[in-house]
């Protein structure tokens, strides 16, 4: 039966960042379909811990700065040590600044490409290789953005991360298809979550944005959840570098 692909029964999920906004629903959504989450917060992650206990779905709480890499190896073993694999990974941490580019500090340009970039490659490695060792494949799962493939507005270090994270999910499932690994990116339109909430202040940026959004309304961090799942399913096991936009029509004018 088609919709026995879609299902993630037993499955082991990373989650990066899943304690709001985006990560969370996606978090919740991985759980709702199958996985036991592995959630890598900076902050206690309580409202997500609270829904898993609801749900009553396995949750292992990891806390880590992804500004460096240097956990990397002890939370993948910490994943291991509770559940003995991994099958995904959701790359969802990520962070913004706002400035002109003419006067742009170069603190957060590195910022900025360290959480979306680097560490989301060094995450993607580290799980790729455990994926390869297992040989049953495997999902990587990106969160791009609209300025993966637009220029944006007083955000270049977003966009240049962003743009690298869509070039990352081809290059990284290049090499890694052939492990039956699928790499794939969402790209997220303009969504209600703490990461835009000086856009939503703002009375006339919020409304420029929504006179462009066909839809009409801000995204919800639910929306992706279902893309997400379905990435992460046997579903999409022939889908191999490509970035889905969940944005509301915005590309698509
Ligand atoms: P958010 O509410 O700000 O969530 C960002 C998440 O990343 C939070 O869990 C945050 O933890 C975590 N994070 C940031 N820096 C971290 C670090 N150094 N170490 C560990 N965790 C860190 O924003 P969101 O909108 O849900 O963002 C989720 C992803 O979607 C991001 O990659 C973002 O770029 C992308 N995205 C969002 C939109 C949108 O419209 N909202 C659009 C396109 C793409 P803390 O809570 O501790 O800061």
């Amino acid at each position: 039966m088609i919709l026995d692909s879609f299902k993630l029964t037993g499955k082991v999920a990373v989650v990066t960042g899943c304690n709001t906004g985006l990560g969370q629903a996606i978090a919740i959504a991985l759980a709702e379909a199958g996985c036991h989450v592995v959630g890598i917060n900076r902050s206690a992650p309580d409202g997500t811990i609270d829904k898993m206990k609801e749900g009553g779905y396995r949750f292992l709480d990891l806390r880590a700065d992804l500004l460096n890499q240097t956990q990397i190896p002890n939370l993948i073993k910490q994943a291991i040590d509770e559940f003995g694999r991994i099958d995904i990974l959701v790359n969802n941490a990520g962070i913004i600044r706002r400035e002109d580019a003419i006067d742009f500090a170069e603190q957060d340009w590195d910022d900025v490409m360290d959480v979306n970039a680097k560490t989301a490659f060094f995450m993607s490695q580290a799980v790729a290789k455990q994926l390869i060792k297992q040989g049953e494949g495997g999902k990587i799962i990106n969160i791009a953005s609209m300025l993966s493939f637009q220029g944006g507005i007083r955000v270049p270090s977003y966009t240049a991360s962003k743009s690298a994270l869509m070039g990352l999910t081809r290059a990284m499932a290049n090499e890694w298809a052939i492990h039956n690994i699928n790499v794939n990116s969402i790209a997220p339109g303009y969504m209600e979550t703490n990461n835009t909430a000086a856009l939503r202040e703002d009375a006339e940026r919020n409304q420029a944005i929504l006179a462009r959004i066909p839809a009409q309304r801000w995204g919800k961090p639910v929306d992706v959840a279902g893309p997400c799942v379905f990435l992460a399913s046997e579903a999409a096991s022939y889908m191999h570098g490509y970035t889905i936009a969940v944005d509301g029509g915005w590309l698509a004018r």
